[in-house]
């Protein structure tokens, strides 16, 4: 589990001017203060303070330790930048259904200065975003997840190894048993990909983990295929987390 220091808002802080620098002054997309970045330093630093995480499931705990010591998910690492919640479920919002792929910038910011993010990025060989259907890349013409992976490390980008079948099912609103119902066999790997993925450190990133249901099931797609490590890598987490019964 993670220690929670001052030393990694500290360091954001002063790297916050490098949170979407604006070509031309805008606005905090949180708390409208003008001219701003599109996430201001106090926002960051009211609403994005370091919790003290399970490194297994990202869920916030206690010195007591997670749940899933007894009921390990299917993936090495969860890392994440903040709670599914006020403001930064408006920030995923803007990002996935405002046609506003550019505000990635910012999300990924956060995402790479929350803990041990660094070093995961740096020791992967390969960064994966979770694929959409093709139904739902028309409707939204980009996929969030490959948006912020491409900010994240352009070098270690694969996109097109982890496909995802059409009509995978809308996750919004269905219970945890249907999201692992719906998810199943939704990921598959492209022909002639297994070889890039073989023994292979990978970070998976997506934009939100609720249940966990789809980035586990992606995380199984790709052990199969090989990959030695994988660690999924989310900008917000649900504060209830994938052992809660939704
Ligand atoms: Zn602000
Ligand atoms: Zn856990």
């Amino acid at each position: 589990m993670f220690g929670v220091g001052n030393q990694w808002l500290s360091r954001l802080a002063q790297r916050a001017h490098l949170l979407t620098p604006a070509r031309w002054p805008s606005s905090c997309h949180i708390c409208k203060s003008w001219p701003r970045h599109s996430i201001c330093e106090a926002c960051i630093q009211r609403f994005a303070q370091p919790q003290l995480r399970c490194k297994t499931c990202a869920l916030k705990v206690s010195e007591l330790g997670c749940r899933c010591v007894q009921e390990p998910p299917p993936i090495d690492a969860c890392l994440c930048a903040v709670d599914y919640d006020f403001p930064w479920a408006d920030c995923v919002k803007r990002l996935k259904f405002h046609n506003s792929p550019q505000s990635a910038q910012s999300l990924a910011e956060l995402m790479r200065h929350a803990p041990w993010v660094e070093a995961a990025l740096d020791q992967a060989h390969w960064v994966i975003p979770v694929p959409i259907s093709a139904q739902r890349l028309r409707e939204r013409g980009y996929n969030q997840a490959l948006e912020l992976s491409r900010r994240l490390a352009p070098a270690k980008l694969l996109r097109h190894a982890l496909l995802r079948h059409h009509g995978a099912s809308h996750q919004v609103g269905a219970s945890r048993k249907e999201r692992l119902e719906n998810m199943a066999d939704s990921f598959w790997i492209a022909p002639g990909a297994h070889a890039q993925l073989v023994n292979q450190r990978i970070v998976l990133v997506d934009d939100v983990m609720t249940s966990g249901a789809t980035l586990f099931e992606a995380a199984r797609c790709l052990r199969q295929a090989g990959a030695a490590h994988i660690t999924g890598l989310v900008f917000a987490r649900t504060p209830s987390g994938w052992g809660a019964r939704q």
